[in-house]
């Protein structure tokens, strides 16, 4: 996306901008500026009619949303170029491999052609002179090649390298917003996510917390990599009931959370007690007899976020009704006072 405008239409599209950031509470970073700038120009209409559906749930586009717009929007033409320019170097590296690999053949080839003839001389006991300067070139070609190989073997080593960088960056990108085990967001963006929307002039969020029961328990019985699995299959059940923008979220340990924006609270305590009779049904069972061994429950606490009410007091109010929860009997669904 290249922004073409004169200087009076960008200052007018600024003059448009800045009071609509203003008013969805949307942080002045160059990044948001690119987006509101490309918003009131209308030049991506695609684009404004995502960034609506977002203030219409939101009142504000979030920042993990707005990263992928911008990513999508204004810089994909530079990101594809960023993986079409890495495809050719790759695809370069690998033309150079195989023009190394027949340079070799080619010079071991030359070489044989050169010992055939040099035994055919010494056969004919030609002209020891002739003999010499062949017994030289022979010594100069299997240099050649022994270097050829070394250079193959160089292009070998960067293309693992390429491969493997590629790889890291990936792993860096999902490290950043995913927990490894479960697949689900992690801490760091479900604090930036309920403070962006705490933020809001109209703030309307609902959380929920959840906590596998007597899950020690479990760890002990059948061990810890079976209570991996389990978690693994939770917030597996945790993220078919969050489609966007409803965030799943591991909190830590064998705790998650959904965060849950423009929900109130008889919707947040239904989606609860979907998730916890999905969990209840879960069976465990023996790999070999098929037999069944055991199931798992969790409990659960609902809070609405109240008006000028931190989102740790939230959080606070979530876990006081997760905690009642737990002293109800477990297996149960609770709202927060
Ligand atoms: P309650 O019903 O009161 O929640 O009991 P609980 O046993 O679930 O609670 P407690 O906080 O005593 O224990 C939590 C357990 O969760 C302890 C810990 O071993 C386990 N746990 C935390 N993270 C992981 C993990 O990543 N993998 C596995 N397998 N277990 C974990
Ligand atoms: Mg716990
Ligand atoms: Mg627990």
């Amino acid at each position: 996306m290249k922004f073409a405008d004169n200087p009076q239409q960008a200052t007018e599209y600024l003059r448009q901008a800045i009071p609509l950031m203003v008013k969805s509470s949307t942080p002045p970073t160059p990044l948001n500026y690119a987006l509101w700038y490309a918003y009131v120009s209308g030049a991506i209409p695609a684009l404004n009619q995502q960034m609506d559906k977002m203030l219409e749930i939101y009142g504000c586009c979030p920042n993990r949303i707005s990263e992928l717009l911008f990513r999508d929007f204004l810089i994909k033409d530079e990101a594809d170029n960023a993986a079409t320019f890495q495809q050719a170097l790759l695809s370069v590296m690998g033309d150079l491999e195989s023009s190394a690999s027949s340079t070799v053949q080619d010079t071991e080839a030359y070489n044989e052609v050169l010992q055939e003839s040099l035994a055919a001389l010494k056969d004919r006991n030609d002209d020891e002179g002739l003999e010499t300067i062949i017994q030289n070139l022979t010594i100069n070609t299997e240099t050649i090649s022994e270097s050829t190989r070394q250079f193959q073997k160089k292009i070998d080593e960067a293309q693992a390298e390429i491969s493997k960088l590629k790889k890291e960056l990936h792993e860096s990108r999902q490290e950043a917003t995913v927990d490894p085990l479960t697949g689900l967001y992690n801490r760091r963006v479900f604090d930036t996510e309920i403070s962006q929307l705490a933020a809001l002039p109209h703030p309307d969020v609902s959380l929920i917390m959840v906590d596998i029961d007597f899950f020690k328990k479990f760890n002990d019985t059948y061990g810890h990599q079976m209570g991996d699995k389990v978690l693994q299959y939770v917030a597996r059940l945790i993220k078919e009931e969050c489609s966007e923008p409803l965030l799943p979220v591991r909190f830590g340990g064998e705790e998650f959370s959904m965060l849950l924006p423009g929900i109130k609270e008889p919707d947040a305590c239904k989606l609860a007690e979907k998730v916890r009779k999905k969990v209840a049904a879960i069976r465990i069972k023996q790999k070999k007899s098929g037999e069944i061994i055991s199931s798992v429950t969790a409990s659960f606490g609902v809070a609405r976020l109240a008006a000028d009410e931190t989102p740790e007091n939230l959080i606070a109010r979530a876990d006081a009704a997760l905690y009642r929860a737990k002293e109800a009997g477990r297996n149960n669904v609770q709202l927060a006072n």
